[in-house]
């Protein structure tokens, strides 16, 4: 076998939540798994700042800091953790043949994927252009820098509800820009968002530009153009932060066509299971999770790949 070609029992993809515990799992298992860290290494929870649900921490914790711990009890265990992306993936045929962005090519006998997800943007080109600028899609993150100032959220789900509530409690006032006039939010977060003296809706509204100004070496927003879906009128919002919340994206397309996945692309795994539609492959965490998408859920079924994964191995014998 040259060089660039390796084999192994147990292939890791992604570092969140889940792949590092499938890591503490299969590691402690003798797998012997090697896990790639992808474009994002820690995932999601490294954007994010204070968790204070994940059980264990009464305290709360940092996502950055927590994911670092996890990480380096995966490593503990001998989890080969590595920087880089796995670029191309072959699941018709055992071992599965997948190759990582230096070149090197795995045979992996089982393969875990939790590339989990990200959020999702509107797409215009001032978005982009003002993105880390006043334009953000992480509250959490970034919802600090505008104490006292004004911000819009964009969208009508549990996430932008969440965000809206969360800023008012930093902003002096937040706009909710929902496109149409009525929110997909459940309805005790649609009761907290009403009720919330500083957040104002904007209904059938959907951000056509998002505008700035330079200022020094840096670019900062200053306003959002909402156009009116039903009377097609534009008006300027004046704000000093603009958070997109209108979901996210499972990353599985390195998967598509080679495992059932539903119509957004989420990966589709048997009841009670990780188990996904090709034997000896397995998902964990928001790949396959789009309903409770917490930290702690995704942790719980990266153990449970683990589990499977072994056993899976143990019945090929
Ligand atoms: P979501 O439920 O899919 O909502 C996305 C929202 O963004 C929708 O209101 C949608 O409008 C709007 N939207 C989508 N594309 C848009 C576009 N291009 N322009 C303008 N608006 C757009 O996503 P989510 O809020 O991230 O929630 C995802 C899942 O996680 C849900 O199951 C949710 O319940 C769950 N979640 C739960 C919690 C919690 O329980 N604490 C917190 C967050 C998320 P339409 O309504 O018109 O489609």
């Amino acid at each position: 076998m040259s060089e660039n070609v390796e084999k192994v029992k147990c292939l890791i993809i992604g570092s969140g939540p889940a792949g590092y515990t499938a890591g503490i799992y299969a590691s402690r298992a003798d797998l012997k798994p090697v896990l790639y860290q992808g474009m994002q290494p820690g995932g999601q929870l490294t954007i994010t700042t204070e968790v204070e649900n994940f059980p264990g921490y009464p305290d709360g914790t940092q996502g950055p800091a927590m994911m670092e711990d996890i990480k380096k009890q995966a490593e503990k265990f001998g989890t080969d953790i590595r920087w880089g992306e796995i670029v191309e993936a072959d699941l018709s045929q055992r071992p599965f043949r997948l190759k990582a962005d230096d070149g090197k090519e795995i045979l992996a006998d089982t393969v875990i994927i939790a590339t989990g997800a990200s959020a999702r943007w509107l797409g215009l080109p001032s978005e982009q252009e003002y993105n880390g600028y006043g334009v953000s899609a992480c509250a959490t993150c970034d919802g600090y820098f505008y104490r006292g100032k004004t911000v819009a959220v964009v969208g009508g789900g549990d996430t932008a509800a969440e965000e809206a509530t969360y800023l008012a409690n930093l902003a002096k006032k937040v706009y909710l820009i929902h496109r149409r006039n009525e929110l997909r939010a459940s309805k005790a977060m649609q009761r907290r968002v009403l009720k919330t003296e500083n957040i104002e809706m904007v209904w059938d509204s959907i951000p056509v530009e998002i505008v700035g100004k330079q200022e020094g070496f840096a670019k900062a927003v200053t306003g959002v153009i909402v156009e009116n879906v039903k009377t097609g009128q534009r008006n300027t919002l004046d704000i000093d932060g603009f958070f997109v919340a209108i979901g996210h994206k499972p990353n599985s397309s390195l998967f598509r066509g080679q495992l059932e996945m539903d119509e957004t692309g989420y990966i589709i795994t048997k009841p009670d299971s990780t188990r996904t539609s090709v034997e000896g492959v397995f998902a964990a965490g928001d790949i396959q999770d789009k309903v409770y998408r917490q930290a702690v859920t995704a942790a719980g079924s990266g153990c449970m790949a683990a589990l499977e994964a072994e056993r899976w191995l143990g019945e090929q014998e």
